[in-house]
């Protein structure tokens, strides 16, 4: 099985055509999966997520609300209307309709959720990978699918040569990891596919804020990778552990110094640490905090130029928005490792999604888009 290291090889002729050409509005960070590519136990609501069910969740959230339709319940209410949609394609479609420039492209981000949390799950991940490549087929120009790898699941290193081989048609585009469904960054059978994606030009999208999803285990064994050991620096060891609250597992797993010991073996891998840390890494950021996964991240940036940051949701927030719009002016560094991401549709917990996402075009201005939706994005998905 053998991998092209060319990422065009990966892409549409007639894409190729484009980016050669024109401009391209990247949006590196979307989900389209549906209620049926999650176990059950993903909302946290101990009911299976059956369509009429959803339903009339969605129907009595509204009710509930009916007076403001802003509030939380609400956006709830606006979030299931997505996850239960019939088809990825219809969610695609609507993402799509949300953009409208002329050469719009981007990355849904797979997710591998039964390795990590418990529940019945309608399309076990091989089928979602068919199904995925399916969505990419119906819409070649615009799609760069991101297979989840979850080292928990035994066929992860099969499922990867697989989707990346030039043997095969499915030629997906780039790899996501998310950490607080039991992993750690540096878990070896990562290393082993890291390894591949450095030598082969596979972008890395990781997600590196709050665990909002998380391992259902309260207790997990065998956390391998190097460990974070304060005062001995990183050690690596095979470990059991137990977590309370979601925290626990966001310090664990998510904190982007989990990334040290992959960016030093890997130098040239392109990473991408999503969502910036966070809205509450932000808010204490911004509150004078110091050593905050916001600094550790800027900090990873200076040291490895193949480091980027998408703001994918955190972008929701105004405040914030404009603090980083202020760092981006001053920081050369910072206004060429960013990458513009929605999060759409996990963003629309927090409202609508045509405002915020519009709001946050607006308030950065043509240069800063120009570098982080068409510049910098296409140097991580096709760069060296
Ligand atoms: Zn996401």
């Amino acid at each position: 099985m053998s991998i092209n290291p060319d990422p065009y090889s990966r892409i549409s002729p007639k894409l190729r055509g484009i980016l050669q050409k024109k401009d391209v509005f990247f949006d590196v960070h979307c989900h389209i999966f549906t209620s049926k590519d999650v176990p059950d136990g993903f909302l946290g609501i101990r009911v299976p997520f059956d369509q009429r069910f959803l339903k009339f969740l969605e129907h009595q959230l509204h009710k509930i609300i009916s007076k403001s339709d802003t509030d939380k319940l609400s956006n709830l209410a606006y979030f299931i209307e997505f996850f239960r949609s019939r088809s990825s394609e219809e969610t695609a479609e609507k993402l799509m309709g949300y953009y409208p420039v002329k050469n719009f492209v981007f990355c849904p981000l797979m997710m591998d959720m039964a390795p990590g949390i418990k529940g019945k799950i309608e399309r076990d991940y091989d089928e979602q990978i068919e199904k995925m490549k399916s969505v990419r087929d119906e819409f070649p120009n615009t799609i760069l699918p991101f297979f989840a790898a979850d080292p928990n699941n035994p066929k992860v290193l099969q499922n990867f040569l697989k989707v990346f081989s030039d043997k095969e048609d499915y030629k997906f585009f780039g790899v996501k990891i998310y950490p607080s469904l039991g992993y750690l960054p540096s878990h070896p059978e990562l290393m082993n596919i890291y390894s591949l994606c450095e030598k082969n030009k596979i972008p890395v999208t990781a997600h590196c804020a709050g665990a909002s999803v998380h391992s259902s285990k309260k207790t997990i064994k065998d956390i391998s990778g190097f460990h974070y050991v304060p005062g001995q620096g990183f050690v690596e060891k095979t470990i059991t552990k137990s977590f309370k609250r979601k925290k626990d597992y966001a310090n664990f797993f998510n904190h982007p110094r989990n990334w040290i010991p992959v960016l030093e073996k890997y130098p040239n891998l392109k990473l991408n640490l999503a969502h910036f840390g966070g809205d509450n890494e932000w808010k204490d950021f911004l509150s004078g905090k110091t050593d905050t996964w916001v600094e550790t991240i800027m900090d990873l940036m200076g040291k490895h130029p193949n480091l980027y940051s998408d703001f994918s949701y955190t972008m929701y927030h105004p405040g914030i928005a404009k603090k980083l719009k202020s760092m981006v002016m001053e920081n050369d560094l910072l206004a060429s490792q960013l990458l513009y991401g929605s999060d759409y549709y996990m963003i629309v917990r927090e409202g609508h999604f045509k405002a915020m996402k519009n709001n946050f075009i607006e308030l950065m201005g043509e240069d800063i888009m120009k570098k982080v939706a068409f510049e910098n994005p296409k140097r991580f998905l096709f760069g060296s």
